[in-house]
């Protein structure tokens, strides 16, 4: 291991540790429906939580099931998803998985991929239009409790901020990198606590550097 890679995975630790003391360890609640949390990270690309799960509960309330969204006109599915924006796109996207899903395997309880290796299933997934590595790890960890580290946008941030990665880092490459860098079982902790901190302390346009308890090692913190 190069000394760099050393430092990186200390200092990573140490952001692990220091969050956890802070806002306390995060332990994964429990299986989700697969394909429930897929079609729900896939509305909320690019858009904020509330206008996703608006657009997921009216998704869900205007059909009888997910055959029937397979079957729909996808205008009407971009209707019922339209608060979570890009809907056209996403409804076409979302049709054309469903229709994958279908020919595959015959079913949508596709909770058995839960048991299968999850960089096979990653494979397998990103093959798909609109499903990229985070709406995949998202789906990975969330409901099947595996342990991964999606990095989305505010995950993508924050590791630039710290600098757990290098400024300029693609959000694909910081998966990457910090794959093999966050500590085994460490996966769900880190990402839901660093999405906390984004949310209460780290915010992108107004970091609130004096309450945070990364500061002493924050190379993004002012010097006081
Ligand atoms: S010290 Fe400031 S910039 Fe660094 S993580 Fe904390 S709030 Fe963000």
């Amino acid at each position: 291991m190069s000394a760099d890679e050393h430092e990186a995975k200390k200092q990573i630790k140490w952001v692990i540790v220091r969050l956890e003391k802070h806002f306390g360890e995060p332990v994964w609640p429990g299986r989700r429906d697969f394909l429930e949390t897929l079609i729900g990270t896939i509305l909320s690309q690019n858009t904020n939580d509330k206008n996703s799960e608006a657009a997921y509960r009216k998704l869900r309330a205007s059909y009888k099931d997910w055959p029937a969204i397979r079957t729909s006109p996808t205008a009407r599915i971009a209707a019922a998803i339209r608060s979570a924006g890009l809907a056209n796109q996403k409804a076409e996207r979302i049709k054309k998985i469903l229709g994958w899903m279908y020919r595959t395997w015959g079913t949508f309880d596709l909770n058995f991929l839960c048991s299968m290796d999850p960089r096979q299933v990653s494979e397998l997934f990103q093959q798909q239009k609109g499903i990229g590595v985070k709406t995949i790890s998202v789906t990975l960890m969330f409901a099947c409790g595996h342990d991964v580290f999606p990095v989305d946008t505010h995950v993508h941030r924050l590791c630039k901020r710290l600098g757990l990665v290098p400024a300029g880092t693609s959000a694909e490459k910081t998966f990457a990198l910090m794959a093999s860098r966050v500590p085994r079982g460490k996966g769900y902790s880190f990402h839901v606590n660093l999405i906390r901190l984004g949310r209460q302390i780290c915010q992108a346009r107004k970091p609130s550097c004096l309450q945070c308890p990364l500061r002493k090692k924050c190379p993004s913190a002012p010097t006081l």
